[in-house]
């Protein structure tokens, strides 16, 4: 096969793709508008405590110098894409654009997997919950961020032994503010930076408020566990309003029909995916958003292509996921191109 799957995105899902489709003898052009491959992942922090806990965060280091020393696939970030033609029967074309700049590059491909991922719900929106004017208040995104680079001082100041709660959902399955879905990583994400945080002061002690937890996958019990062995205390019920109160956090929070008023030094709120506006190229297309804004692919049972013939999608950017699940979602998608490509006799 002469000309490239042009794959637009270089997280998880794009380089997942990338990796399968060269193993199997097929080139790729992995398209990425930052300046670094690896997505959202190579923001979050390695979660080990005295043992792994499984966030697999660092697989995407893998995926990232596979990539970069694979001859299959060319890697082109600081770049993204500007349209596809998808023309039946004759060259498709994917129009690059470099990111900032005006210089444009026509590269001929086989198909196109749109891997655009998702972004981290901004809190901004719920004023209650002190996102942005009170500065005890993160995100988990936040606090992940301050562990990857060692800043985690700027998250506890120079407290020890600080109270801190976590608050589920921040976003998700929440009908008020358009997300009404799990996003499916933040239980076990939030549980694991419980953990974490208690192996850096094990004077910490943390809350954490739910709806419900999710631990579905095979080590979700063993984490739970080990959550409730280190003394993490675990409440249904989810934050009415934050309000600073001499130097500490006074919360309202909602629990089975009552209001609980509790006192914390900090909050980390668990904000959920959302889907990235549409690109233009993605419009251009004809290809249009699901229920929340996520790129809408075929169907169900057909969740890696689209309504548009040689265009597929992979991971967050049709649906919010962990990366296990994006990795899956992905692997199918590369075995969907490569399906169509044999059925092409290509
Ligand atoms: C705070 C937080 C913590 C998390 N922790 C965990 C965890 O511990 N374990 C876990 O399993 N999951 C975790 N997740 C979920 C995880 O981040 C996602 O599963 C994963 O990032 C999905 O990968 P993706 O490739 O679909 O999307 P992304 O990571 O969003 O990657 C998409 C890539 O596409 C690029 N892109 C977007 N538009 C364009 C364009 N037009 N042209 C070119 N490039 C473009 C972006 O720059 C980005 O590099 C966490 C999520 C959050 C918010
Ligand atoms: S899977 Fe997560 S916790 Fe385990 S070593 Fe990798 S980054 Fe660290
Ligand atoms: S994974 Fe947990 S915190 Fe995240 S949306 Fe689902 S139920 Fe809420």
């Amino acid at each position: 096969m002469d000309r490239p799957i042009v794959i637009v995105g270089g997280g998880v899902a794009g380089l997942t793709v990338a990796r399968l489709l060269a193993g199997n003898g097929i080139k790729s052009i992995v398209v990425e508008r930052e300046n670094n491959l690896g997505g959202h992942v190579g923001q979050w922090a390695c979660m080990a405590t005295d043992t792994c806990l499984r966030c697999h965060c660092c697989s995407v280091e893998e995926m990232v110098n596979y990539a970069l020393t694979s001859d299959m696939i060319e890697v082109r970030t600081g770049w993204e894409l500007a349209s596809f033609s998808p023309s039946a029967g004759i060259a498709k074309e994917a129009l690059l654009k470099q990111t900032g700049t005006a210089r444009e590059e026509i590269e001929q491909a086989e198909a196109l997997v749109i891997t655009t991922g998702f972004q981290p719900y901004n809190p901004a929106e719920k004023i209650l919950l002190g996102h942005g004017r009170l500065d005890q208040v993160f995100t988990l995104a936040e606090v992940d961020s301050l562990l990857r680079t060692d800043k985690l001082s700027l998250f506890t100041g120079d407290r020890d032994g600080l109270k801190v709660a976590f608050f589920q959902c921040v976003g998700s399955r929440d009908a008020s503010s358009g997300g009404n879905y799990c996003s499916q990583y933040c239980c076990q994400a939030a549980l694991r930076m419980a953990l974490k945080l208690i192996h850096e002061d094990p004077r910490i002690a943390v809350t954490l408020f739910y709806i419900d937890l999710q631990l579905a996958g095979k080590y979700g019990g063993a984490l739970l566990k080990a959550a409730q062995d280190k003394g993490v205390r675990l409440l249904q019920g989810v934050p009415g309003e934050i309000r600073n109160s001499n130097d500490s956090l006074e919360v309202i929070i909602e629990s089975q029909g009552q209001n609980l008023h509790e006192t914390f030094d900090r909050a980390i709120l668990s904000i959920g995916q959302r889907p990235n506006a549409l690109e233009s190229f993605v419009e251009q297309l004809g290809l249009s958003a699901d229920d929340f804004g996520f790129i809408q692919s075929k169907d169900t049972l057909d969740s890696s292509r689209t309504s548009v013939a040689d265009v597929y999608v992979a991971g967050t950017c049709c649906g919010p996921k962990n990366i296990e699940n994006t990795v899956s979602h992905a692997g199918q998608t590369a075995e969907a191109i490569m399906a169509d490509l044999r059925r092409k006799g290509i």
